[in-house]
């Protein structure tokens, strides 16, 4: 049987582009191997699907190639999503940083894609684990765990590794090696990094504690927002973020205090409490477990502050500004939130997300070497790049 359009991945990406092209009369199947439709958007946000951001720029992305994503991003907005989830009568909030999550369940994002698709008649084949595709005169050649099909057109949409027990697997990297396409090395990104010990043991009283904090790379990035103490090291926002950017080996810089200034605090503290010990003093600012652990660590000496001569008030402002951890590496896939790198985009145009030898081949969400910051971004690229091929198959 020739199929006009196979996708394959119901998720965000997938389940997207197959209502877009069923609504234009295409024939659409969608082959997955789970259950159920958008399993990762039902687990997305808490349970409810941070679905984009007030703000979205390319430079929210990370890929080898920045300008790639500037296309699709243009064309089809975090507006035109939105005028879609009011069209739903989806009720939603914003957070902070510009975060759009529904107020009541990431189910109401999965039921939108869903009618969508419902009314472009697009036909589900669950339960179907692709296998192989070859390329043959007049299309392509599914092998699936459920037979063989053949299909005009093959949209992948098979997303990352991250979350395996979500049943994510490596076919979109695997194609794209078999067609000979490059594939940027991929790795676990918007992770919690681990630490190790003897650090791990001392910092382990710590664990379910949050600062806010401003963490910095090797090479600059930073970002300002909440570090959590976990029992296996640091996660929470600041450090998703991080993450996607941090190389192994590499040390973090943490600023445990960004919003005081240091200096000032210290003088008005020598004036008003000189003869406390500098393990309270800081203790009006950071956690008392957290100033015992630096002081355990001998970043932090155990004096009064009367006794703290000026070059070691300088070396405790460093520590407490520039604190330097090297995790020795991430909670890998089990936890993360997405997967960096993949088909590299060089091959693929921006326009229409088509493989650029390959005609009729096409690739979109995140199995392609875009990946965005914690915050909706995500979901925007798998919106945005999802309606570039929908709307490019549309114009032909
Ligand atoms: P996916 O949604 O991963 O869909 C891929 C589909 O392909 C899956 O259903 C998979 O089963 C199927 N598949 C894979 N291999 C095969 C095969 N061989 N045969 C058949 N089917 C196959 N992003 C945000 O923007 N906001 C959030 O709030 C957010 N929260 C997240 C929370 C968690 C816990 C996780 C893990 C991720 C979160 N993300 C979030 C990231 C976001 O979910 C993904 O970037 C997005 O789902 C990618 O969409 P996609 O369609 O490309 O891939």
């Amino acid at each position: 049987m020739q199929q006009d359009i196979t996708i394959i991945g119901a998720g965000a990406a997938g389940l997207f582009c197959a209502g877009l092209l069923g609504q234009q009369g295409f024939d659409v199947s969608v082959i997955d191997n789970g259950k159920k439709l958008g399993r990762k958007i039902l687990m997305s946000g808490g349970g409810r699907c941070n679905f984009t951001n007030m703000t979205v720029e390319a430079s929210n992305y990370v890929s080898s190639n920045p300008h790639f994503c500037k296309s699709a991003l243009s064309r089809f907005t975090q507006w035109d999503f939105l005028a879609l989830v009011n069209q739903y009568q989806i009720a939603y909030h914003e957070r902070d940083h510009g975060q759009l999550f529904c107020d009541n369940s990431a189910q109401d994002i999965v039921n939108l894609l869903q009618s969508e698709c419902q009314k472009g008649n697009v036909k589900f084949q669950l339960q179907t684990e692709l296998q192989q595709i070859n390329q043959k005169d007049n299309g392509f050649e599914l092998i699936t765990s459920r037979g063989t099909f053949n299909s005009h057109r093959v949209i992948i949409a098979t997303g990352g590794l991250s979350m395996p027990a979500l049943g994510m697997t490596s076919i979109g990297y695997k194609t794209a090696e078999q067609f000979n396409l490059p594939v940027v090395p991929v790795r676990a990104g918007l992770v919690p990094l681990t630490l190790h010990k003897p650090l791990l043991d001392i910092l382990s009283p710590l664990s379910g504690t949050a600062i806010m904090t401003q963490v910095s790379t090797v090479s600059g990035v930073t970002f300002k927002e909440n570090l959590l103490f976990t029992h296996r090291g640091l996660s929470g926002p600041v450090i998703l973020q991080i993450s996607n950017y941090w190389q192994s080996g590499e040390a973090i810089s943490i600023n445990l205090l960004p919003n005081t200034q240091l200096e000032q605090f210290f003088a008005d503290q020598r004036e008003s409490s000189a003869g406390q010990s500098l393990k309270n003093i800081l203790s009006k600012l950071l956690p008392k477990r957290l100033v015992e652990c630096l002081i355990q660590l001998e970043h932090i000496p155990d004096i009064p502050l009367k006794q703290l001569n000026i070059p070691q008030q300088k070396a405790v402002i460093e520590t407490l500004t520039n604190w330097q951890i090297t995790p020795n590496g991430t909670e890998g896939y089990r936890t993360a939130e997405v997967t960096l790198g993949g088909i590299d985009t060089d091959v693929l145009s921006s326009k229409t997300m088509e493989v650029k030898k390959i005609p009729g081949l096409y690739f979109i969400g995140e199995v392609m070497d875009v990946s965005g910051w914690l915050g909706g971004y995500n979901f925007q690229w798998a919106w945005s790049s999802a309606w570039a091929c929908a709307d490019a198959i549309i114009q032909s």
